[in-house]
């Protein structure tokens, strides 16, 4: 049981405070709105909470861990509907990020994350539903959840098992979390062949790594990353950073700085958007297999510097898309548009100049020496 002290007479604001502030290890903030970003782009606002922050798990950097003294709280699937609906009329939000601790086992917990997708799909409900299911959920519940959900996965946590056992004893890395990132994958497809003419915004297989509460090199995070993106067609990586929790195990660790987790997102925006390989970080890892607190784009065209510079009037797009400046949306358009007559035409397609100049030729024109520009940039 947890040893939690429940306060008999939290107010319905209380307990929604809670256990937003509760979902800190969830993808999101600690404010009781988060970001979802839909297909197209458009970010997504979301109202976020836990079911309970009452959990029978122990994980080992969590503040909601079974064993903790902490303040409890709960919502109802009815109390939860309501309060979500209410923010939706008033176009505070267009969804709902829902997540919770673990009520009993990961079963007993996903039904109540199912009676609130059912409850606001069966009264209308036509917004964003991002669930966080359990580790461990039933298959038969995960295929019910995809149904009404728009979004919903399992947290990851680490790269290994035996990183896993260590931070999270009460799952199992392989059969918990792997085996449902790739039932996920399976009906995130499904769906999608299924509603291809509805329009329905039907979310990529996502998951969420918590960077630093384990030894791990970034060098680790980016080959499962890279991995999972092959494995179980995963889009969207979230990284927490580590901050250690009183009256947790970890709670004398060091905290992960916030940087690692930004170069590790950017980290991850190359593996998926831009073609790069886990290898090719390789390069730029310190000797520990770390990122540096640099833009790793930046580093990698720093270290390739042979590839540079690159003519924007005959490159193919995967060599554009190696030019710092230069992302999916200006490549397309540098592609569509050629050619090219100045600098003016780039911006006005998205390039940033201070950060490409160095990097790319135009009308036989190059104007910044790159071994310049490195002791600048970096
Ligand atoms: S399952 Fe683990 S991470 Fe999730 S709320 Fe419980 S203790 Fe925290």
């Amino acid at each position: 049981m947890s040893n939690q002290k429940p306060k008999p007479h939290l107010s319905l604001h209380e307990r929604m405070r809670v256990l937003s502030e509760g979902t800190r290890y969830d993808s999101c903030n600690q404010t009781a709105v988060c970001h979802a970003f839909g297909p197209d782009g458009r970010c997504i606002q979301l109202y976020k909470t836990l079911l309970t922050n009452s959990c029978a798990g122990e994980c080992a950097y969590c503040p909601n861990r079974s064993t903790r003294k902490t303040l409890r709280a709960s919502l109802t699937p009815k109390e939860i509907a309501k309060i979500t609906w209410s923010f939706y009329r008033k176009n505070s939000v267009e969804g709902l990020f829902l997540s919770s601790g673990i009520i009993g086992d990961a079963e007993k917990t996903s039904l109540q994350q199912l009676e609130v997708a059912q409850l606001l799909r069966g009264s209308g409900f036509t917004g964003y539903i991002h669930i966080r299911v359990m580790p461990g959920t039933p298959k038969y519940l995960l295929e019910q959840i995809a149904d009404h959900a728009n979004k919903f996965g399992v947290n990851t946590e680490t790269t290994s098992a035996l990183n896993y056992s260590e931070i999270c004893p009460n799952f199992d890395y392989n059969n918990d979390v792997l085996t449902r990132l790739q039932w996920t994958r399976d009906l995130i497809k499904k769906k999608r062949s299924e509603t291809k003419y509805t329009g329905q915004i039907i979310g990529a297989n996502d998951t969420q790594f918590v960077v630093g509460a384990v030894l791990e090199p970034d060098r680790d995070i980016i080959r499962t990353v890279h991995g999972f993106m092959d494995k179980y067609a995963l889009r969207r990586p979230y990284f927490m950073s580590f901050d250690p929790v009183p009256d947790t195990p970890l709670e004398n660790n060091t905290p992960s700085p916030k940087w690692r987790e930004h170069r590790l997102y950017q980290a991850s925006f190359l593996l998926k958007d831009y073609g790069c390989k886990a290898s090719d970080f390789d390069d730029i890892f310190n000797e520990d297999g770390f990122l540096t607190n640099d833009d790793p784009k930046m580093r990698l065209a720093c270290v390739h510097s042979d590839y540079f510079p690159v003519d924007v009037n005959c490159a193919g797009r995967e060599e554009l898309l190696l030019v710092p400046g230069i992302g999916p949306i200006s490549a397309n358009r540098i592609m569509q548009m050629r050619p090219i007559a100045s600098e003016q035409e780039l911006m006005r397609m998205g390039v940033v100049m201070s950060r490409a100049r160095p990097f790319i030729e135009l009308n036989g024109n190059r104007q910044t020496n790159i071994s310049s520009f490195m002791e600048s940039a970096l």
